[in-house]
């Protein structure tokens, strides 16, 4: 692989999605920034690896606390989104940035709850020859049991309808250049980066660690955004759902022969069905039914149109770099 510098050790690209985390950010700031350090001292990263802090749309402090920083601190960079994309966005936005500006980024999550020691042995299976390191949680002890179970429903329907997700990996991750490359050829407006990844193909290897509790400011993510995310996940990936829609329909369909002969049978042995709870049943079953399969080809109407406009996934104010 070419790399971007004639050194041996890789220019590594720290990206860092952040809204709203006046909290931590400082903080944050600060742990990658000796961390940094400490790779450097012992060679396995390139001097002019840095950190790129992605502001998206932030309405506190977190911009302003960042380019305070920025002074005294030689690794810091920041690329100001023009409102708030939405996380997946703005780690997009960095990748794009850092795609001819590293041999390789990593993604991590600004609270730094996926811990960054971890980094080094991405690194070191990097330099193995990985395109793509995932980072696997090894437990959930740290989410909440709500969190914990949904996350599971969510990888269990994702396994049934089809779609290559990898199980416990959210969006800590290392990613060569050209995998960067690769990811970036995808021009799909309804991102779910941890679905695209694994399309990606080249080598890829795992790391594992523990999951820490958030230590300041609370989550971005909360239920109606969680939710919002698995829906995207899954219709970004799966037609399966419309396909159980066309067997939901089959099937209510010989249902209904079936209770059609009943009904035939009844009438012709004299038995006066007075229907009123059947019918009411029905009505109720198969509107919802109806409703439902409405709902989901109208999820990938959605999509087709929301594609069809092209819009930007996501619009740089600044970058300071
Ligand atoms: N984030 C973002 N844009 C958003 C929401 C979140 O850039 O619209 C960032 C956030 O600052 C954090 C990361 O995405 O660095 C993950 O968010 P969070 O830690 O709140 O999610 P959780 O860990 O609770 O799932
Ligand atoms: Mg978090």
């Amino acid at each position: 692989m070419k790399k971007c510098s004639p050194s041996d050790a890789p220019v590594l690209s720290i990206i860092v999605p952040c809204y709203n985390e006046e909290e931590i950010i400082e903080w944050s700031a600060n742990t990658l920034s000796d961390f940094l350090n400490s790779l450097k001292k012992e060679a396995l990263i390139n001097i002019e690896s840095y950190l790129c802090f992605v502001d998206d749309g932030s309405k506190d402090k977190t911009y302003e606390t960042l380019n305070k920083l920025r002074i005294d601190n030689q690794y810091l960079r920041i690329i100001k989104l023009s409102r708030n994309f939405g996380h997946q966005a703005a780690i997009l936005a960095g990748l794009k940035y850092a795609k001819k500006k590293c041999d390789c980024a990593i993604t991590i999550d600004a609270d730094l709850q996926d811990d960054h020691t971890t980094i080094k042995s991405m690194i070191g299976k990097f330099n193995s020859g990985a395109e793509i390191v995932y980072g696997i949680r090894n437990i959930r002890t740290s989410d909440s049991n709500f969190k914990r179970i949904t996350a599971r429903i969510f990888y269990k329907i994702m396994e049934f309808l089809g779609a290559k997700t990898i199980k416990d990996h959210a969006d800590y991750r290392l990613l060569s250049q050209r995998a960067i490359k690769f990811l970036l050829k995808h021009k799909e407006v309804n991102i779910f980066i941890r679905g695209l990844v694994p399309e990606i193909g080249l080598k890829t290897d795992m790391v594992y660690y523990e999951r820490s509790i958030r230590t300041a400011g609370e989550t971005k993510y909360p239920l109606k955004k969680m939710f919002a995310f698995a829906i995207e996940g899954i219709t970004s990936f799966s037609v399966k759902p419309l396909r159980l829609v066309t067997f939901l329909g089959i099937i209510i369909i010989l249902l209904s022969l079936v209770v059609a002969i009943y009904i035939l049978v009844s009438f012709l042995l004299g038995a006066i069905i007075v229907g009123w709870t059947s019918t009411i049943i029905s009505i109720w079953f198969l509107g919802g039914v109806q409703l439902l399969s409405i709902g989901i080809i109208g999820e990938y109407i959605g999509k087709i149109y929301k594609e069809s406009k092209e819009r930007p996934i996501f619009l740089i104010e600044e970058i300071i770099q």
